[in-house]
């Protein structure tokens, strides 16, 4: 075989039967028609209030939604920003917006105002929905942009002055969806407009279009024709998912219209605390858990648990940062369910790999290639590496994004003219096509020019007997230029020096990679509420108190 032969054979591919071809509808008239199958069962409930939507309501109410913001002048193309954290009402909005043919942008309304007004310059959204402890926020940002006219606010909550709220917009007449017979084209527009910064640089709008939000449903759909038992598994599965997720984040996105299009009864957790968190488990009965890594550790390591009855719970997910297979192991042996894993980013519209229950699963693996998506993991010269061997992991098919918006050099950057996304992520694959990620390239400390990964020296620390949570960053350093810097959280009851933990690194590293930036000691490592290590503050460390950490 020629060498184009042998590097078409290391792309990982689906291996069953061919997935069926994407359908190019109006995504959200797609899922209410999915919706409108599960009758009177409850879709939404918040935690705390038992407030609710069934599925039927939703259905009746979304097109009255869509009415009631045609009226405001959002029509095809238009850009909705959505600054709320999880609330019921949210998925009513999200839905309309896209039955309307225009974009959702769903935001973090924990963002500052200077990040706000850089999202609505390259948004250049005009209406917005804001839940009512941000209508501030909102209205500061578009004041620093005199050139943006906000045309119209909602507020989820409580109605503020002359801004209306969903009461105001259920009163209209319902309206037909926006489909290609006004001008939609399904896999060239976008109906979702999350923010992520990809691999470098500041956040970026992703465009997903409608033939895109398609894929994970077709998934399904697919893998029920496929083994229609396994689908009854599945159904059960996700009979009553806990979503505490946040929803302008690609997986809390993902998880809430997979609960939709399943029929699942979705409990939002508004207001996270552990307490709130196991008691809404128990209460609910609640059967999957999408979770970040560090939620799952507290849930195997918490004594609080023991106060609570969470044997409802059938699965748990792990997906959006690295889990360690520690963690998977301990998880699985102390609660007697799997952790699956998934595998992804904003801009391929959530998992292009996922882990499959034991015994095939090993708990060091993202698990496998999706269907509908291609992965190969390339070297410098962009060759395909061979199985074993570490590259930049890239991912192509119909769920990727269709590009940033207004931003042509970072979209080339990041999708080749051949379909590929660059995830920034290292990673090889096994022999039987198992993925493993291994690190991240966009995450890289240069040590007099030098490459060196945070990641390796977290792993390193970690092995430490004392230390319970550890992350690494590059520090400013007079003679090196960079060098790496631990933040390190102590067990309880436990001592060590930094000076001890510096040692216990050199003893394993080349003498360049040692932590020559020093070893702080922490009370926590701040995340974001997707789990991230939020590794710019712990870079701002020395002008940062030590308290707010
Ligand atoms: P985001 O776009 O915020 O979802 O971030 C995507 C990035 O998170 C990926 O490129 C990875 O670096 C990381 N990530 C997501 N899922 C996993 C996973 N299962 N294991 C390791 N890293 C992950």
């Amino acid at each position: 075989i020629n060498k184009s032969q042998q590097q078409e054979g290391r792309i990982l591919r689906w291996h069953g039967p061919p997935p069926p071809a994407i359908p190019h509808h109006n995504y959200a008239h797609f899922l209410l028609t999915k919706m409108a199958t599960h009758g009177d069962k409850i879709a939404l409930v918040e935690s705390e209030t038992g407030k609710q939507w069934t599925f039927s309501e939703l259905c009746e109410l979304i097109p009255r939604v869509a009415g009631g913001l045609a009226e405001c002048g959002v029509g095809l193309g238009d850009r909705v920003l959505c600054l709320t954290p999880i609330h019921i009402d949210y998925t009513l909005y999200l839905l309309a917006i896209i039955y309307r043919g225009a974009i959702c942008v769903p935001i973090n309304p924990t963002l500052t105002t200077d990040e706000l007004v850089h999202v609505v310059r390259v948004s250049e959204a005009r209406w917005v929905v804001v839940h009512e402890a941000s209508v501030p926020l909102v209205e500061s940002a578009y004041t620093h942009l005199p050139q943006h006219t906000l045309r119209k606010m909602w507020v989820i909550g409580k109605a503020q002055q002359d801004k209306p709220t969903l009461q105001h917009l259920i009163q209209h007449e319902p309206v037909p969806p926006i489909t290609q017979a006004d001008g939609l084209v399904c896999d060239k527009m976008a109906a979702v407009m999350p923010f992520s910064s990809g691999t470098t640089g500041l956040p970026k709008g992703v465009l997903l279009s409608h033939t895109t939000l398609h894929v994970p449903h077709m998934r399904h759909l697919f893998s029920e024709q496929l083994q229609p038992e396994k689908a009854k598994r599945v159904e059960a599965l996700y009979s009553r998912i806990l979503l505490l997720l946040p929803v302008a984040h690609i997986y809390g996105h993902g998880m809430l219209v997979t609960g939709l299009s399943l029929g699942s009864t979705t409990v939002c957790l508004t207001k996270y605390t552990h307490k709130a968190f196991l008691h809404t488990i128990q209460h609910y009965k609640i059967t999957v858990c999408p979770l970040v890594p560090h939620l799952i550790k507290f849930l195997s390591d918490t004594p609080l648990l023991s106060n609570y009855d969470i044997t409802s719970v059938k699965g748990v997910l792990s997906a959006a940062a690295p889990i360690d297979a520690n963690t998977v192991n301990t998880f699985g042996k102390k609660m007697g369910i799997p952790v699956g894993r998934a595998y992804g980013m904003t801009e391929t519209y959530g998992a292009v790999t996922v882990t499959r229950p034991p015994p095939e699963d090993n708990p060091y693996t993202v698990g496998k290639v999706t269907p509908y998506s291609d992965i190969k993991v390339i070297n410098e010269a962009g060759e395909l590496v061979c199985e074993g061997e570490e590259g930049e992991v890239c991912a192509r098919g119909p769920g990727m994004m269709l590009g940033y918006t207004n931003n042509q050099i970072a979209t080339s950057a990041t999708l080749d003219s051949e379909g590929w996304i660059h995830t920034g992520d290292i990673g090889y694959y096994d022999k039987h096509d198992f993925l493993y990620i291994t690190d991240r390239r966009k995450d890289l400390i240069k040590v007099k020019g030098y490459q060196v990964s945070p990641h390796e020296l977290e792993k390193i620390v970690s092995q430490h007997e004392c230390v319970s949570d550890v992350a690494v960053v590059g520090v400013k350093h007079q003679r090196l230029g960079e060098a790496p810097r631990a933040f390190v959280v102590l067990k309880p009851n436990t001592h060590v020096t930094a000076t001890q933990i510096q040692g216990h690194v050199a003893e394993r590293v080349a003498s360049y990679k040692q932590l020559a930036g020093g070893v702080k000691f922490v009370n926590v490592i701040p995340r974001n509420p997707t789990g991230k290590i939020l590794k710019r503050q712990l870079k701002e460390f020395d002008i940062v108190p030590a308290s707010k950490l």
